[in-house]
């Protein structure tokens, strides 16, 4: 099983200006190999990363681009692995635009990468890169403290160096071995969790979860160091004396003051970030380790992003976070991942006889069924998911285990006429490659 450590690097200044050296490389790489792609492509030419770097090759110790003032090539002083890497991203993005091109789902071609605007990131191959206790030896660089030690022990595949903030990671890919990748679940519950705003998760048990909403927490802090930090681009563009739009390709000197506000805003962003993150890794962590079977609702998130009152409240939970890292944490304990249909009423239907109440509205939290029961609204479709979930259990438990439809943790075949539709759980695994480019997931 592919598994993927991101530790942070305690690195010196000599090494974070190398990785900042490394990581400016692959991106202009990347945006040679780009524009090179779309022009060859216009010619119609038939193009790939092969040959594409085969034409760099030839040219990267020589051509006047990649020489310094003294002329001498600089790329020697970076790492092969980091501008040859961004030909096969590249390919992989073409090769995902088309894919999802031709499935009619919406496609997004490469786009160039702009510095201070994109993920600052490179790629390091096992050859070069050796891992023990907290070091790591990165190649031009030497051995680098991380802040701990590699979680996995397997064959490592490789690793990505790239940044946040202040802050640089090490993301290493490690082939563990299934038997040490499994994980033994503390219990064999089936869940139905329905995600919501105001409890982040509501459990069929009735127990509800609440997010940190990190976003909510900080944003006043937010606001002023935006605010900040914006004032010192203005006074920046004064400084030059620009009035209105500024010209494409200006580049603007930036103070001592600036850089260090943008820093502090970069730090906050990071925080939220992590916050949230260590919300949704222990919910998910937990909710595969507890049960056999987990049913969720399949959020139209993008959709639900697009209603401007709630879209920082659901952004700030992170759904589509919570769907993926269940899904493949479900991989390692032998949870069983069910999405309910999104058109699943898991709210409207009655939990305990199952009449369908359609006048049902959000503003609901609390409604009476005409059975006479009393439902809270995220109770009950906890409930109701759970339902799919045993329901698909059943089902899977009842197919032979050869069926090739069958693939560990995937929920296939028919499921009682009554609970609904389920569909099988897909899984995004390599969902970003180092390139940066976001997989395009439609929902
Ligand atoms: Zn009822």
């Amino acid at each position: 099983m592919l598994l993927s450590h991101r530790i942070r690097l305690e690195a010196t200044a000599e090494q974070c200006e190398y990785f900042v050296r490394a990581a400016g490389t692959a991106r202009r790489v990347w945006n040679w190999a780009l524009a090179e792609w779309q022009r060859q492509a216009a010619m119609g030419g038939r193009i790939n990363a092969m040959t594409l770097k085969k034409q760099f090759n030839a040219l990267k110790y020589v051509h006047s681009d990649w020489l310094d003032a003294a002329g001498r090539p600089w790329l020697r002083t970076i790492h092969r692995d980091a501008h040859a890497q961004p030909f096969s991203h590249l390919a992989n993005a073409w090769a995902r635009y088309f894919a999802a091109r031709k499935n009619g789902k919406p496609a997004y071609h490469p786009r160039f990468k702009k510095k201070g605007r994109c993920r600052d990131s490179f790629y390091v191959a096992n050859d070069r890169l050796r891992v023990w206790g907290r070091n790591a030896v990165l190649p031009k660089v030497g051995r680098v403290v991380l802040a701990e030690e590699l979680r996995f022990s397997g064959k490592i595949l490789g690793a990505n160096v790239s940044r946040e903030a202040d802050h640089w990671f090490l993301a290493v890919q490690v082939e563990v071995p299934d038997e040490e990748a499994l994980r033994c679940r503390t219990g064999n519950g089936v869940a139905g969790v329905d995600l919501g705003v105001i409890a982040a998760a509501t459990l069929s048990t009735g127990e509800k979860i609440a997010s940190p909403r990190p976003l909510r927490s900080a944003l006043r802090r937010l606001c002023i160091r935006s605010r900040r930090h914006s004032r010192k681009m203005k006074a920046a563009r004064a400084a030059a004396g620009l009035v209105g739009a500024i010209p494409k390709g200006t580049r603007l000197p930036k103070s001592a003051n600036q850089m260090k506000s943008a820093r502090r805003l970069a730090r906050l962003h990071a925080r939220i970030a992590r916050v949230r993150a260590d919300f949704t890794n222990k919910l998910t962590t937990r909710l595969c380790r507890e049960n056999q079977a987990v049913a969720i609702e399949d959020l139209h998130v993008k959709g639900m992003l697009a209603n401007a009152r709630l879209a920082r409240s659901i952004a700030d939970v992170g759904f589509h976070e919570i769907r993926r890292q269940l899904q493949y944490k479900a991989l390692r304990y032998g949870t069983v991942i069910v999405l309910a249909d999104r058109w699943y009423p898991s709210s409207k239907l009655c939990s305990a006889y199952g009449q369908k109440n359609g006048t049902l509205t959000l503003a609901e939290r609390v409604w009476t069924c005409n059975c006479g029961t009393r439902h809270d609204r995220d109770v009950n479709a906890a409930i109701n998911l759970q339902r799919l979930a045993t329901g698909a259990l059943a089902a899977r438990t009842a197919l032979p285990v050869a069926s090739p439809a069958v693939t560990s943790g995937t929920v296939s075949g028919k499921v009682p006429e009554a609970v609904g539709k389920v569909t099988p759980a897909r899984y995004e695994h390599g969902h970003q490659d180092g390139s940066g480019q976001e997989e395009d997931v439609a929902h």
